[in-house]
């Protein structure tokens, strides 16, 4: 480790100290509302003990899709070790929301890749929704990253819209994570041209990183992956999906079966993991945007373009830093890796992923098989060379995983 990358972290912890504040008090305040849900439903040891089978009358299952609707303002939820990611929440939530002959559209912009199959935008996949006489159609956020809200009116007005979708996270885009606040304003536009619309929220990656949820300011559906956020390092697989409850039961009926639902799904013995996430999640968010923090700070100390800024607010976990050379990109990649508990001896090299044009670098070292609520970066080889960073379980592993990448980086 370089000596002088040390001293830059401690100089930016000074630097960033009334940023970190702000982000342990909102973990303070999500705890307590989580904390204030698990008393609500009465949480005990006999609700650890889990299902076989089909699973029926799995009383922890059940009293954990409350806590999520409580703590989430949410009528109901459905969390569930057989969604497999979050393209599946949100494939389930989609279907939930969608009539044939009519139009989804998406109000920020094109939706994350791995939905694009799900809707039939790309692929032509046997059940997408294309395939079931859905149509899609988009509207772009402004350049600055905001909603266009005078466009979403315009083009949500159209009758044949029967569901708007919102991305919360930039995901792999450029722009800016959409505050919940914006979010509160783009259904605010919707609803008013178009009550009867269903507006859902990918919300991967936000849960906990502000004070409020999407569904708390009329977000119909909204869904995320237990392998993120919400799942605090602990989930070892599952999805979730909350909103109003009419829509989570036709989730839940495309997730498993019509007429089944929600009330089938052995949880075999992960329920105590699932709890202990969740009551874990505020404080690993915090850990996770102290992580992302400390990163653009010491970045931006060095010269580099970050986004967000260290002292600008968030609304995701994840960081980006333009470091504008594949030697460079590759490097910080290697650090990471470096400081991972688990694989730390690989060394990441770029390589061509099915789905995208460029070869793609990737570091990650997690406990959970492709957590991102762990310490993770990676990035595609084209300019700017951006690495997309996310995670870090506890802070001072993250800030050791930064320090590496930094130091790695300063070797060239
Ligand atoms: C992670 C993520 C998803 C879902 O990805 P999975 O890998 O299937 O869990 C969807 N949207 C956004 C914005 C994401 O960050």
């Amino acid at each position: 480790m370089n000596e002088k990358v040390r001293e830059l972290a401690r100089l930016v912890e000074q630097r960033v100290a009334p940023r970190f504040a702000e982000i342990d008090e909102v973990a303070a305040i999500n705890t307590e509302k989580v904390m204030d849900a698990f008393r609500r439903n009465r949480v005990s040891d006999s609700l650890f003990a889990g299902t076989t089978g089909y699973g029926y009358d799995d009383a922890g299952r059940e009293t954990l899709d409350k806590i999520f609707a409580d703590v989430f303002g949410a009528e109901s939820a459905l969390v569930r070790v057989g969604i497999v990611n979050g393209t599946h929440a949100i494939a389930c939530a989609l279907f939930a929301a969608c009539e044939p002959g009519k139009t989804l559209l998406s109000i920020s912009g094109m939706p994350y890749d791995t939905i694009l199959s799900t809707i039939g935008v790309t692929g032509d996949y046997f059940g997408s929704l294309k395939y079931y006489g859905v149509d899609f159609d988009h509207v772009d956020l402004r350049a600055d990253g905001s909603p266009d809200l005078e466009a979403i009116r315009r083009r949500a007005a159209d009758p044949k819209v029967c569901a708007v979708a919102i991305q919360r996270s930039r995901g792999y885009a450029t722009r800016k994570a959409l505050s919940v606040s914006e979010i509160a304003d783009m259904i605010a536009a919707v609803k008013e041209v178009n009550p009867s619309a269903c507006v859902f929220v990918d919300n991967c990656y936000g849960e906990f990183t502000e004070l409020h949820e999407p569904t708390e300011f009329g977000a119909d559906l909204m869904a995320g992956s237990l392998i993120k956020n919400p799942g605090g390092g602990m989930a070892p697989t599952g999805g979730y999906i909350a909103g109003k409850a009419e829509y989570v039961e036709r989730a839940a009926y495309r997730m498993t079966t019509p007429g089944i639902g929600g009330e089938c799904g052995a949880t075999l013995g992960v329920n105590l993991q699932l709890y202990r996430g969740f009551f874990m999640a505020p404080h690993v968010v915090a850990q996770a945007l102290k992580t992302a923090v400390l990163c653009a700070g010491m970045l931006e100390e060095l010269g580099y373009k970050t986004s967000p800024g260290a002292m600008e607010p968030r609304s995701d976990i994840v960081q980006i830093v333009e470091l504008g050379s594949p030697d460079k990109l590759c490097r910080f990649c290697r650090g990471i890796q470096y400081g991972a508990p688990v694989d730390s001896f690989a060394a990441p090299v770029p390589a061509p992923m099915p789905g995208y044009e460029d070869e793609v670098v990737m570091a990650s070292g997690s406990f959970v098989q492709g957590s991102t609520i762990e310490l993770s970066a990676d990035g595609p080889m084209r300019e700017p060379y951006a690495a997309y960073l996310q995670g870090g379980l506890t802070y001072e592993s993250g800030r050791l995983g930064i320090m590496y990448a930094i130091s790695e980086m300063l070797e060239a």
